[in-house]
Parts: C-alpha cells; sequence; structure tokens
C-alpha cells in the first residue's frame, strides 16, 4: 500500500489535493498541528486549515497530488 504523508510545515490547505486526487485520500480541516510560531502565522493567514491523509489505503500513486501541490507540501511512496 502507497504511503501518503502531508508536510504540514509546507501546507497551505489550497486543497488542490482534495480537486485533484480521484481516491477521496485526503481532506481539508481545521489545523490542529503543533507547528513552530511563523509557519502557525502563515497557516492562519490562510485560514488556519490544512489538508489531512483520510483515506490511505485507497490511494493508488497516480501521483496525481504530487504534482498538483503548490507548496509541494505532499510526498507519495509507492
Ligand atoms: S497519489 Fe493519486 S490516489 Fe494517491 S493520494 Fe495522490 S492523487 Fe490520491
Amino acid at each position: 500500500m502507497p504511503r501518503v504523508e502531508v508536510d504540514h510545515h509546507r501546507c497551505e490547505g489550497k486543497k488542490p489535493c482534495v480537486q485533484v486526487c480521484p481516491e477521496g485520500v485526503f481532506a481539508i480541516r481545521k489545523s490542529d498541528v503543533p507547528l513552530p510560531f511563523l509557519i502557525r502565522l502563515k497557516v492562519l493567514a490562510h485560514g488556519g486549515k490544512q489538508a489531512f491523509v483520510v483515506n490511505e489505503a485507497a490511494c493508488t500513486a497516480c501521483m496525481k497530488c504530487v504534482d498538483a501541490c503548490p507548496e509541494t507540501a505532499i510526498r507519495v511512496t509507492p
């Protein structure tokens, strides 16, 4: 099974992963991840939401999310 990871130090919750993933692997929600102060400010400036992996088992390693993320915050290990 592929491993899907979101780097919450980079994610700004812009949602392209949710839009391009054909398998519903991601969800955008309010972030409760402990982050350094400046990164927390950046996340808050973008609405306080980030992407989370909610259905990793469905991933087919198509890499659409990796290509779509403007923050290069997603890593998929086939
Ligand atoms: S690699 Fe494809 S199936 Fe897997 S999370 Fe990314 S977009 Fe979804």
